[in-house]
């Protein structure tokens, strides 16, 4: 016999952890199924893990909602206030600060271990919730009702609504046959944390320029030294050679790559490369299926955005469940499901393409894009309108 659920969600990252949450806390019954174990180990600071994210306040109030984000040690939070961003092929520069939309701070830097390992908290302590973790979906069916799994454990399941939170190469997406609009990047981002000469000042750095596009973005100090999480995007064979690169020559390349604005000292955890891909499905949802997060579109990091629509897609889909589920509405129906959609995919497109305007325009070397992209940051420098508007873009306050 199937176990019933009003809610089925395959994948406990970040997103699909975080709706089984605030789904469960509003009366929904849920399964929440990983691959995973649902367990993470957490390093220990200054090996700060080498994934982290930008977490914009808009989410963080999602997650403090979900009791995550309280269970978070300040000394694994960093939050940024500024934003740095030049280019090294010219003159360009420009900075954001918080206070261009009293926002104080524009974010908060945590490792993505340490959100998840809060967020699993959360669901533990929720009620309303059954794990199905080191497990996979099988068999899916529809149903009258909805939708029937098997798991690869053989037990069986049935849920008003499935959600795939199961990320980038999303299972559910591809066995459902949604068609997605994706392409490579042509950029692998290395990601790992390093010691740098002197403080950070709470600000995101970013360099662009023929080195590829760099980041530094801020970590908790420790004893006074200072540490800084990077995301250095690059052509897949620069990626090679700087990873196979020995620590002190990779520190070398981060000192020149970031124009000098700090000496890198030494990198504190492995170096990782990981290949970027944009993609977006065309569609969300089929009766009784839902996409969300990475399952649904990926985007360039070097906004920091991923995570942060993700978390907006869980703000905008649980409302309507909750709404659908206390006026008995079937929650799979196409009917419901659609207003998810609708109150997404147009922020999620264009975020999509403002990445790739973005990469396309800081990773030409061509004069006169180089001279007009130079004139357009100075122009922004030196706009408090237009500042005001990325900021709050960047923070998630609209
Ligand atoms: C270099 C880099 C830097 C980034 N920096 C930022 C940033 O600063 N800010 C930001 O907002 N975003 C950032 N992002 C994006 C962010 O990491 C992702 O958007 C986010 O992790 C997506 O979360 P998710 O829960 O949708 O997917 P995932 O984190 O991929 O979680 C998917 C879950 O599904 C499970 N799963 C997968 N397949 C199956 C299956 N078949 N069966 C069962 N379970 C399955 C996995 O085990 C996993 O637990 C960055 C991305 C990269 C690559």
């Amino acid at each position: 016999m199937a176990r019933e659920y009003d809610v089925i969600i395959v994948g406990a990252g970040m997103v699909g952890a975080l709706t089984a949450v605030l789904t469960a806390q509003k009366g929904l019954t849920v399964a929440l199924i990983d691959k995973h174990s649902g367990r993470y180990a957490l390093s220990t600071p200054p090996a700060y893990d080498a994934r982290v994210s930008a977490i914009s306040k808009l989410s963080q109030q999602s997650l403090e909602e979900a009791g995550a984000w309280q269970r978070i040690a300040q000394g694994r939070l960093a939050p940024y206030h500024k934003m740095a961003v030049w280019d090294g092929l010219g003159d360009g520069y420009v900075d954001f600060d918080g206070n261009y939309q009293q926002a104080g701070d524009l974010g908060q830097l945590v490792e993505n271990a340490v959100l998840c390992d809060a967020l699993m908290k959360s669901v533990h302590d929720t009620r309303g919730i059954d794990l199905y973790f080191d497990d996979s979906v099988a068999a899916q069916r529809h149903t009258d009702v909805g939708v029937e799994i098997d798991l690869a454990s053989d037990r069986q399941l049935q849920g008003a609504v499935l959600i795939a939170a199961d990320g980038a190469n999303s299972q559910l997406r591809q066995q459902n046959g949604f068609d997605t609009v994706e392409w490579d990047y042509g950029h692998h981002a290395i990601v790992t944390t390093v010691e740098i000469d002197q403080a950070h000042e709470n600000t995101a750095w970013q360099a662009f320029g023929e080195e590829g596009i760099l980041a530094f973005l801020p970590l908790p100090s420790v004893e006074g030294k200072h540490y800084v999480s990077i995301v250095w995007s690059v052509a897949p064979t620069d990626a090679e050679q700087l990873v196979a690169l020995d620590d002190a020559a990779f520190c070398k390349r981060l000192t020149y790559a970031i124009n000098r604005r700090f000496t890198a000292l030494s990198v504190t955890v492995p170096r990782m490369a990981i290949p970027l891909r944009q993609r977006h499905a065309k569609q969300y949802v089929q009766e009784g299926l839902v996409l969300i997060g990475d399952a649904a579109h990926t985007i360039h990091p070097l906004a920091g955005q991923g995570a942060n629509l993700g978390f907006a897609d869980v703000s905008a889909l649980v409302p309507i469940l909750i709404k659908a589920h206390q006026r008995g509405e079937a929650l799979g129906s196409l009917k419901i499901l659609r207003r998810y959609q609708r109150a997404r995919m147009l922020d999620n497109i264009a975020m999509s393409a403002s990445m790739e305007a973005f990469k396309r325009m800081f990773t030409t070397q061509q004069p006169v894009v180089v001279q007009l992209r130079n004139m357009g940051m100075k122009l922004c420098q030196s706009s408090p309108m237009i500042k005001r508007q990325l900021v709050a873009h960047a923070a998630g306050v609209r």
